[in-house]
């Protein structure tokens, strides 16, 4: 028997009884004859004592930090207490001990406040892992997995696995590809997500279906995202949206109560995409707070065409205003008092080109009821009293507004919007807000990245090919052809303004999930593939066992996937999703600890016949 407790489960009442502890030295106090060993394991920690008239060895053979011992001795009440650690009445005087393995001084210190830098920690990250800090969102990880299967187990769901070597149909994200050395030439890729296997086990008739499954996407990584991530990703037949969401909302509710104590009883908050994107400028508002959008002219496509709102800012003599196509504010809450350093400085925040604005133009709402701008130049009292109105000011409030091309505006509005939620301490850690965001395009038109192939632009599914229409544009899409023979005019086309019968749930500012009711019928899918520019012949290529499948009673269904590193991150308070996964990669997508990627042996090169031409 290597040990008779755990280092965190000794309590006073055990005074006075044997026990052996084994785990790793996480400090070692030395006075005189004395020595005070902070024993750690998984479980906690158990401060030892150790004398020289008991342990004489221990002068001969000192300890080191991260030594594997196995200590034996009796539980005693400490004279010095620590009333922060659970086991800080007690200690073990030791009688007898042995080191089960020696360790290398560690390159960083193992506690919470560690000396190491990221690099460090990833290198080594199987001592990182020690570190609590990171084993309490590995167990919150684990947690998190635990609640997920209990609900949908509870619900019926079965963990069906899917093949991880399939077949590469780029469409989205770029495919990892592995090279098949029996089939020489040929490629299996990784997928994206089992979305077209979980499709097909409900054309087999397993209704409910749900999979904790690595996806892979070979992407260009922006920060805090991984090459292989975790999706909680499931799937029902017979369902319309509102039974997804009544299904996904439990589950996520069920997540906050088991792993947080969170009773979150109230229906999630649902708004459409046009809605978040009109009040929020973003499809994923952080809903915790107000400072809504308001458009003192704004180009923005409603319904697909240009909606023009608002005189309030034209016909003034501020040609910045007159110029743009979009001019947005908010209403910044009690900020009136920012002082002009604090202004200026917000003015360079939205010039730097991230954000990409030329400037911004400020209106303070005094308590006392005057107005002062930063265009009082060009706007009597009376005008910007009328313009802070609009934004829906109070005295008080400081109205920030910026002006330029649409889209990019509508960004750096939203993007401001959080940096003051941000600053302005609106966005509590401790405060978890759901939002269903509704009724997505189903088409985005994107222009040719490479003009040089003749096309000027084509439709994309905003979601995934296999999304279907809202119900009553289905008959929209089959009727009309989806070529567009004028770009400049896509927004007239039929196709521009059809909705997708697809959901996303937001929670405090980030995408946690996203689905859609599948399209089931083959005509439709048929016609989908070709809106998105796929001849029958690639169609049948890419996707003919798809094709083939929904002319063997496919019935309706639909689902929906959860980024599990992301939601996993969020309710342990972080942004960063790494610090939730035990073996991640790094910005650049290494794994700096395998050093991973690597090249491979020429031996395994000419086994797959591939030859690496440097020079393409
Ligand atoms: N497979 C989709 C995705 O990964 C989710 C879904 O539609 O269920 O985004």
């Amino acid at each position: 028997m290597f040990r008779s407790h755990t280092c965190g489960e000794i309590r006073l009442a055990q005074a006075g009884t044997q026990v052996t502890l084994a785990g790793w030295v996480q400090s070692i106090r030395k006075f005189g004859s004395i020595t005070f060993v902070d024993l750690r394991d998984r479980y906690g920690i158990t401060q030892l004592y150790f004398n020289e008239e008991l342990n004489p060895q221990l002068e001969a053979d000192p300890l080191g930090r991260e030594y594997v011992l196995q200590a034996t001795g009796t539980v005693t009440e400490r004279t010095n207490k620590n009333p922060n650690l659970p086991t800080g009445d007690i200690e073990l005087t030791i009688a007898s001990f042995l080191i089960l393995n020696r360790s290398a001084v560690p390159p960083f210190t193992i506690q919470d406040d560690t000396d190491g830098g990221d690099e460090l920690r990833m290198k080594y990250r199987y001592l990182d892992l020690r570190r609590n800090a990171v084993k309490k969102n590995i167990e919150l990880r684990y947690a998190v997995n635990r609640a997920t299967r209990d609900y949908l187990h509870g619900h019926g769901f079965m963990d069906i696995e899917t093949p991880f070597l399939i077949k590469s149909t780029p469409e989205g994200a770029r495919d990892f590809v592995v090279p098949s050395r029996m089939n020489p030439g040929q490629f299996y890729a990784l997928p994206q997500s089992p979305q077209t296997f979980k499709q097909l086990l409900m054309v087999s008739g397993y209704d409910r279906y749900y999979q904790i499954v690595k996806c892979f996407r070979d992407e260009d990584l922006r920060a805090d995202r991984q090459p292989e991530f975790t999706q909680i990703d499931c799937e029902m037949a017979f369902v319309e949206q509102e039974d997804i969401l009544n299904m996904f909302e439990g589950l996520v509710k069920y997540i906050f109560k088991e792993v947080k104590g969170i009773d979150y009883s109230e229906a999630v908050e649902r708004t459409t995409w046009e809605e978040a994107m009109w009040t929020y400028g973003n499809d994923k508002p952080d809903i915790r707070f107000g400072m809504k959008l308001a458009n003192l002219k704004s180009a923005f496509r409603r319904n697909g065409v240009l909606e023009a709102t608002g005189e309030l800012v034209n016909g003034a003599d501020f040609k910045v205003f007159d110029e743009a196509e979009t001019v947005l504010a908010i209403a910044v809450p009690g900020a009136a008092e920012f002082t002009r350093k604090q202004t200026d400085e917000l003015t360079e925040w939205v010039k730097r080109p991230q954000i990409g604005m030329k400037g911004l133009v400020f209106i303070k709402c005094n308590a006392d009821g005057s107005y002062k701008s930063s265009v009082d130049k060009f706007y009597s009292e009376d005008r910007l009293k009328a313009i802070a109105h609009a934004a829906g000011a109070q005295p008080g409030d400081l109205v920030l507004i910026l002006a330029g091309a649409e889209e990019r505006t509508r960004k750096a509005i939203s993007d401001l919007r959080m940096e003051l939620g941000e600053r302005l301490g609106l966005r509590r850690k401790d405060e978890f807000k759901l939002l269903w965001v509704l009724d997505f395009p189903l088409f985005e038109y994107a222009e040719e990245e490479d003009p040089a192939s003749g096309g000027s632009g084509r439709w994309v599914a905003r979601h995934h090919p296999f999304t279907a229409p809202k119900p009553d544009q289905i008959q929209t899409m089959i009727d009309n052809n989806p070529a567009i023979d004028n770009p400049e005019k896509y927004l007239e086309h039929p196709y521009s303004g059809i909705k997708a019968n697809a959901y996303d749930m937001v929670l405090n500012g980030n995408e946690i999930g996203g689905g859609s009711i599948r399209i089931f019928q083959r005509q439709l899918q048929e016609k989908m593939f070709a809106a998105l520019g796929m001849s029958e012949e690639e169609a049948r290529h890419k996707f003919g066992f798809l094709l083939g499948a929904f002319e063997y009673g496919a019935p309706p269904h639909g689902g929906i996937a959860f980024g599990f590193d992301r939601l996993c991150a969020l309710l342990g308070g972080s942004e960063s999703i790494r610090d939730f996964i035990a073996f991640p990669k790094n910005n650049s997508g290494r794994d700096v600890m395998l050093d991973a990627p690597s090249e491979i042996d020429e031996k395994q090169f000419r086994e797959l016949q591939i030859k690496l031409d440097p020079t393409a």
